[in-house]
């Protein structure tokens, strides 16, 4: 029987030395999303705790017992941490270091007086409360992708409760000290779960952590490195084909003469110029509205839901701040400017393409007229706007 308990505690070990393995693989390959690493951290705790733990079974003693009580509750307890830090992204190391100082508080006295019995009660019932815990934080996060966090959610909670019967059937024993390891149903139970649990908490953490990937890698392809804005491609998957109606508009931007810059302070200078423009740009965004790195130094910004006239002041307002913008590079002061098209779709609607090219035709404008200004499609010319505070937008 006990050598029984002993090949399971091997197989225990065994393959959460083997998902330890396999996460640490995984986490590696990328070393973003460190959540991974902090499981595995705390799956070697536990690795090491259940080979001191086996080794209590096979001869009782204080050092085994408080050996494996300190790796498991700090295995646990850095469980727990990964947990929250899925969630929230905020660093374990403080949470799980807290956790398993009080976990070693409750318990490790116990086990040096010699009460085993009391002590591994203390620490079936605070790994229940961990994995349940972590059961509930993966819970909060289940909607980013609902199938494998509920899943998690599912073992985590059936692992807790099967330490929590481990305490229950010691409770009832009532023994404070314990010649030898505890076995009876209920650890035959908790191990065989643990076995399985193990195994299926460490698929569904690999399949949340290639879902997480998979959605880092949509998110870089849609975003212009640079400014941080969407890319030209983004812009078309989301606008491309469709029809624009009158409450949307059209904004390109181009900044003026920016070769020169580029020429005179270097392109680590242009660049620092086109992401200060992007943060005009942002700076001036209504909650309706996407902006775009178009290319070199265009930009576009697509307005929606917005009163006739307000697409221009929007224009302006981003060109005014950036002109007013003291730009200083190694120590030498320079200002930008930016000129602008303006177009809107029409009542009956106009293919985003279409509204795209009578903006640029109106940059063009803005551009041959003297540059540093926003200028309106011609067909708006003769659409009556709201009055612009500044008088270099066409009306
Ligand atoms: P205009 O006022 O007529 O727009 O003149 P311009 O100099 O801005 O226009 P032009 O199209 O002649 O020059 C654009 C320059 O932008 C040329 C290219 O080297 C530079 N450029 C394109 N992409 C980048 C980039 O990612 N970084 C930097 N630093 N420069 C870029
Ligand atoms: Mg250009
Ligand atoms: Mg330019």
């Amino acid at each position: 029987m006990m050598l029984d308990y002993q090949s399971l505690l091997l197989a225990l070990g065994v393959s959460a030395g083997c998902l330890m393995v396999t996460l640490f693989g995984t986490w590696f390959s990328r070393r973003t999303d460190s959540f991974l690493l902090t499981l595995v951290i705390s799956l070697c705790l536990v690795v090491s705790g259940i080979v001191a733990y086996s080794s209590f079974t096979a001869q009782s003693g204080i050092a085994p017992a408080a050996i494996a009580y300190a790796l498991l509750m700090g295995g646990f307890s850095t469980i727990y941490a990964a947990s929250v830090q899925f969630r929230t992204g905020a660093a374990p190391r403080r949470l799980a270091a807290v956790l398993a100082f009080i976990c070693l508080a409750l318990g490790m006295p116990l086990i040096l007086v010699g009460l085993n019995g009391l002590g591994l009660i203390i620490m079936n019932v605070l790994t229940a409360i961990l994995l349940v815990g972590t059961g509930c934080q993966y819970w909060t996060a289940r909607e980013e992708a609902p199938g494998p966090l509920i899943g998690m959610v599912i073992l985590y909670c059936i692992s807790g409760l099967s330490f929590a019967l481990c305490a229950g059937v010691l409770i009832t024993d009532g023994r404070l000290v314990l010649n030898e390891a505890p076995s009876n149903w209920a650890e035959d139970l908790n191990i065989g779960i643990c076995i399985a649990g193990m195994t299926g908490i460490g698929a569904l953490s690999l399949a949340l952590h290639q879902g997480r990937m998979a959605a880092l890698h949509r998110r870089e392809a849609m975003t212009d490195a640079l400014t941080g804005l969407l890319n030209r491609r983004a812009l078309f998957d989301q606008y491309g084909g469709r029809k624009l109606n009158a409450s949307a508009a059209v904004i390109v931007f181009d900044i003026d003469r920016f070769k020169t810059i580029n020429d005179r302070f270097g392109h680590l200078a242009g660049d620092e110029v086109l992401k200060l423009f992007a943060e005009d740009m942002m700076a001036e965004m209504v909650p309706a509205a996407s902006a775009a790195r178009l290319g070199g130094e265009e930009f576009a910004m697509i307005v929606g839901e917005v009163m006739p006239g307000r697409a221009e002041r929007i224009a302006n307002a981003v060109r005014m701040r950036f002109a007013a913008r003291d730009i200083v590079i190694d120590g030498k002061r320079l200002r930008c400017t930016v000129s602008a098209g303006v177009s809107v779709g029409l009542p009956e609607g106009q293919p985003f393409e279409a509204v795209l090219n009578l903006a640029d035709g109106a940059l063009y404008e803005a551009k041959n007229a003297g540059r540093d200004r926003v200028e309106l499609a011609s067909y708006l010319r003769t659409i009556p706007a709201s009055p612009i505070s500044d008088n270099r937008t066409s009306a």
